[in-house]
């Protein structure tokens, strides 16, 4: 999959995008990462790409003609991929969109800076808009890197262990369950017996129980909306 970023500040993007699972998926070809550089498109000496507010108030607009010749570029390139503009005032991100996003081939990221983009240019080419949370970031960088990860370990052979991304956290309207690793014993407190016994299926149980109980305790929201099989309900009433 390729994502081509737009950026002010590419060098933002080199040392968290080359550790761990990305850094695999990018020397094994599963994964393209092209970052281009805004203030290349911008046509006076001193790389301007913003400019102040037409009918004035505080801060700077990100200028349209950059960000034009940029997505431009890109496209020109090959990248025929959505262009998904990271502001807060998008889609609130989540599990559901980076499964839909990673059935794509390639991807457009558009990183705001100051007070965000020109609406002109949002309007013309702006095709989806992302927030990754009720807050405000001083950029889309880091909007831009939530979303790459995130797909990314969605993409078939990116994890090691396949079914990992099936069983995590949101793969279902159920959060993960408890883990444990060795020691048996830390500081006085023992795995839970069950986890021990080799026995998977009544492993597989208590897992189940302890993802209810949780997402009950901290988003009983997800647990709602939630289908059980019949096996699963058994497990339930017990
Ligand atoms: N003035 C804008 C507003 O009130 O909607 C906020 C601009 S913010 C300081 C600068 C840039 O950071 C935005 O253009 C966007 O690209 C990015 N950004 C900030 N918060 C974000 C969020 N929650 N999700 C995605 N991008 C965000």
């Amino acid at each position: 999959m390729l994502f081509d970023v737009l950026t002010i500040f590419p060098s933002l993007f080199v040392s968290p995008l080359e550790e761990g699972i990305l850094r695999k998926a990018r020397q094994e070809g599963k994964i393209r990462i092209q970052l281009t550089d805004i203030r290349d498109f911008a046509d006076d000496r001193h790389a301007t790409t913003d400019d102040r507010p037409f009918g004035g108030g505080e801060g700077m607009v990100m200028k349209p003609e950059p960000l034009t010749a940029a997505v431009e570029k890109v496209r020109a390139a090959g990248n025929t991929g959505r262009v998904i503009l990271l502001t807060p005032q998008g889609r609130r991100y989540s599990q559901e969109i980076a499964r839909e996003l990673a059935t794509e081939s390639s991807l457009i990221l558009v990183c705001g800076r100051y007070e965000g983009v020109d609406e002109r240019f949002r309007a013309a080419f702006c095709e989806d808009e992302l927030s990754i949370g009720d807050y405000i970031l001083t950029g889309g960088e880091l909007a831009a890197m939530v979303v790459i990860d995130s797909v990314s370990r969605l993409l078939p052979g990116v994890l090691g262990c396949p079914d990992s991304a099936e069983r995590d956290t949101f793969s279902r309207r159920l959060l993960k369950h408890p883990q444990y690793t060795r020691p048996r014993n830390f500081r006085g407190v023992d795995v839970p017996e069950v986890l021990t016994n080799g026995n998977h299926a009544e492993i597989e149980g208590y897992r189940f129980i302890e993802a209810v109980r949780r997402t009950l305790a901290r988003r009983p929201d997800l647990l709602i909306q939630e289908e059980f099989t019949p096996q699963e309900s058994r497990l339930l009433q017990k």
